[in-house]
């Protein structure tokens, strides 16, 4: 048995992930004794790879793409934040030998644009592209941050209607067309100003597309935020500037976060976040 902690991030196709750089920053910086590895598995895999490695004494997996929602019916107990937003990324073993379920993805989101980004979300305006895993798991935390109106804008309109209603109980969130054909989407920004927020949770930039986004929904002020993150600036990012928008940025903050938010679970410590966002942020 190894004496040391074990964790890891359990996705497939992660062989890129930052996430063991990010943890071994954490570690080392709160003087934590603990390894984090890196397990890629297909979906058919995933079960008997996290039951393993909790088996041979293993303390916490993050789970990323496209293992969440698995995750979620793998645990035994979830946080009431992972049952809200009907997805897991992170694990946990607790003492009983059960498995619990968290997801960090939303106060990692909300952390790095309020800390970070000093962007203000209470009575923001915020257009949410996106209906799938990701988008999920933000609207509640951008709900409690308390945003002034929170938009759903799908691809497939369907989805962004049905996760507005699953969440209409916990404030003002509905869906919205992603074309100009109807005033429905104006109805929630300030004449001609755009929404405040603009959260990119499509994963068309991994494939370099532009979603398709309503030309009201950017002005001036609107700050771009793209939850994809990579080497270079993406679409999104160089649509939401030649649009207009005062600041568009990456995900790459969000990542820190969520992770800093997960390590707070297994460790019961929250790492300084700043040195380690700076750290990956320098040319290598
Ligand atoms: P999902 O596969 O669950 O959902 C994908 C969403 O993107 C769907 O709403 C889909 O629309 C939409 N979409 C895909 N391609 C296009 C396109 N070409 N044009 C318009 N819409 C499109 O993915 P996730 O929600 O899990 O992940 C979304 C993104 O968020 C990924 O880039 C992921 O890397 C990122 N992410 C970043 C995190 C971070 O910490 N920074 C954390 C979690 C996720 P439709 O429903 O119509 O098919």
């Amino acid at each position: 048995m190894n004496s040391i902690d074990r964790y890891a991030v359990i996705g497939s196709g992660i062989g890129h992930s930052r996430s063991p750089q990010i943890h071994a920053l954490f570690a080392k910086a709160t003087r934590q004794a603990m390894e984090y590895g890196l397990l890629d598995a297909p979906p058919v895999a995933f079960q008997t790879v996290v039951r393993k490695f909790f088996r041979e004494g293993g303390r916490g997996l993050n789970v990323t793409v496209p293992h969440k929602q698995a995750a979620l019916r793998l645990a035994d107990t979830h946080t009431p934040r992972a049952q809200r937003a009907g997805a897991v990324n992170t694990l946990a073993s607790a003492a009983n030998g059960k498995l619990l379920g968290d997801n960090t993805d939303g106060a990692g989101l909300v952390r790095d644009l309020t800390v970070n980004l000093d962007c203000t979300l209470r009575g923001a305006r915020v257009l949410l592209l996106g209906a799938g895993g990701a988008a999920r798991g933000v609207i509640a935390p951008l709900l409690e941050a308390g945003v002034a109106s929170l938009s759903v804008c799908n691809r497939h309109g369907v989805r962004a209607k049905k996760l507005a209603q699953e969440f209409a109980d916990l404030g003002p969130v509905t869906a919205v067309p992603a074309d100009d054909s109807t005033a429905a989407g104006r109805a929630h920004i300030r004449d001609d100003a755009g929404y405040d927020v603009i959260v990119n949770a499509t994963s068309a930039s991994l494939r370099g597309e532009l979603p398709q986004i309503p030309a009201y929904a950017v002005g001036t002020q609107t700050l771009a935020y793209d939850l994809a993150y990579g080497e270079r600036d993406t679409v999104f990012m160089h649509w939401a500037r030649s649009a207009g928008a005062a600041r568009a940025v990456m995900g790459l903050g969000m990542l820190v976060e969520q992770a800093a938010e997960s390590f707070l679970l297994w460790r019961g410590v929250r790492p300084d976040t700043a040195p380690v966002l700076a750290a990956l942020r320098s040319p290598t």
